[in-house]
């Protein structure tokens, strides 16, 4: 990850690791958080509210990668610190609205984006998203720190630059247009195939799993 941000001309603390646990077992991810991580993902919500339970007494901070289903919302917002997975209007509504009940602060959320075109993934088109500008801003228990996107599946590395530069060049524009109603610093792109090619496009989250348990037993 470090030579990646330096080959890109960017400084290693500008980019996090989101260390995905959904392939492993709580005690694995007690050594992960002895390693240093402390920023922990993962896709399904019910995996979220039981490892956040085993790890209970870490200093980690759990990230919701995948979707989230409206009826989960409730139990999974007191557990996470951001959700990267914003995918479709009315999961952005009832987070606002459990937010506003539970009366906690603004819920940190990523714009999940469909760069790929794949009709399968879940996420806003890119055009959507301009125009939603107002439907959000009627959420004031929401607060958009960036745009999330994963690359096509069978794309290979070109293809996936493509689409991150894409992502990043769709952010600066609602960043500009957005500016003052939410920073949208973040950019949540790369996995293990491709986090080297995501953080020279700009990312500053990336959601790496499968890389770090290679050779476990
Ligand atoms: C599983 C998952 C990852 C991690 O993928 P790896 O290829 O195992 O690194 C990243 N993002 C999302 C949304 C995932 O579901």
């Amino acid at each position: 990850m470090a030579e990646a941000a330096r080959r890109a001309g960017r400084s290693p603390s500008d980019v996090r690791l989101v260390a995905v646990t959904k392939y492993v077992g709580s005690d694995d991810v007690w050594a992960l958080v002895a390693a240093g991580c402390r920023d922990l993902g993962e896709s399904r919500p019910q995996q979220l509210w039981q490892k956040a339970a085993a790890l209970k007494t870490a200093d980690v901070s759990w990230h919701l990668i995948g979707h989230l289903q409206r009826n989960k919302v409730a139990r999974t917002l007191p557990l996470v610190s951001l959700v990267h997975s914003g995918d479709n209007l009315r999961l952005l509504e009832t987070l606002d609205a459990e937010a506003a009940h539970a009366n906690c602060t603004p819920v940190p959320v990523l714009l999940e984006v469909n760069i790929s075109g794949d009709t399968a993934k879940h996420g806003f088109q890119p055009h959507e998203l301009g125009p939603l500008a107002d439907r959000f801003a009627c959420l004031p228990r929401i607060d958009i720190k960036g745009l999330m996107a994963m690359a096509g599946r069978e794309g290979n590395l070109d293809d996936a630059r493509r689409e991150f530069s894409a992502l990043r060049q769709l952010r600066d524009e609602l960043r500009r247009a957005w500016a003052g109603r939410w920073s949208l610093d973040e950019l949540s792109m790369g996995m293990s195939s491709d986090y080297e090619v995501a953080i020279e496009e700009g990312a500053t989250l990336v959601r790496v799993g499968t890389a770090l348990f290679e050779g476990l037993e």
